[in-house]
């Protein structure tokens, strides 16, 4: 085994390590912003339901008028047919008086409907206040738990990035060079282990005497990657492990220059 490799296995976990760290802070954003809506939400509907209630109130008022108007407007009819001369036009102001009074019913029959529905949009407004009474606090709280979290993870991705550097420093330049290559390549990682004769980065069988350099236990400048994933190989097991009828697959051999 290469002497570099136990410490880019570290290197590895650390970085894959780093990797999750990122991705989990790059959700943070994302989580405030629903925090966010949930707030903006409620307080939309609290407006909506406020809008509602002005409207019916602006509405009823409006009848209430309209009542007042048609009433007064049959008083005067009423009071003008007491001295019409002709029969034709008493006709015509009791025709003018029923429909003032049609159109009073009318006005009346609005406002109950109004009053009525009023019921439903004060019922509204109370149910939008709670909501989003529950929906500041929740959200006060969630965002403070985020918060925390936040910092954790900031603070364990700085631990990590710290581990990183040590890992690194005894790492020849080439090694890392090739390491970051293949890495950045197959998401983060750049090894594989080799277990059961297979690669474990895509399941290639690997050939007897690879796996035989694998597990001897001497210090050469060679590195194994796998022919077909292309990572570069280890192994952790001892060489009884190996199936003896394995005849297909095979790896290629590299050196790191
Ligand atoms: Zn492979």
């Amino acid at each position: 085994m290469h002497p570099a490799i136990p410490r880019l296995i570290d290197l590895q976990t650390i970085d894959l390590k780093i990797a999750g760290l990122r991705a989990q802070l790059e959700a943070f954003p994302k989580r405030i912003m629903a925090l966010d809506h949930k707030l903006t939400d409620a307080r939309a509907a609290v407006a909506s339901a406020k809008e509602a209630h002005v409207n019916s109130a602006k509405e009823r008022k409006k009848f209430e008028l309209d009542v007042e108007q048609w009433k007064e407007r049959a008083r005067k009819y009423r009071d003008q047919s007491g001295s019409v001369k002709t029969n034709e036009a008493y006709k015509a102001l009791q025709h003018e008086i029923a429909n003032a009074e049609a159109e009073v019913a009318k006005a009346e029959d609005r406002q109950l409907e109004l009053m009525m529905g009023s019921e439903e949009i004060d019922g509204r407004m109370r149910h939008a206040d709670a909501d989003l009474k529950e929906a500041e606090a929740s959200v006060a709280a969630d965002r403070k738990e985020i918060e925390v979290q936040y910092g954790a993870k900031k603070k364990e991705l700085a631990a990590a990035t710290a581990e990183r550097e040590k890992a690194v420093a005894p790492i020849p330049a080439d090694m890392v060079t090739l390491y970051d290559r293949i890495a950045k390549r197959h998401n983060g990682h750049a090894l594989a282990q080799v277990k059961d004769g297979q690669c474990k980065g895509c399941g290639l069988r690997v050939l007897p005497h690879i796996l035989q350099l694998l597990t001897e236990d001497h210090d050469d400048e060679e590195v194994f990657r796998c022919e077909s994933c292309g990572l570069i190989l280890y192994s952790l097991e001892p060489l009884t492990a190996v199936n003896p009828d394995a005849t297909s697959g095979n790896a290629a051999s590299v050196t790191t220059t």
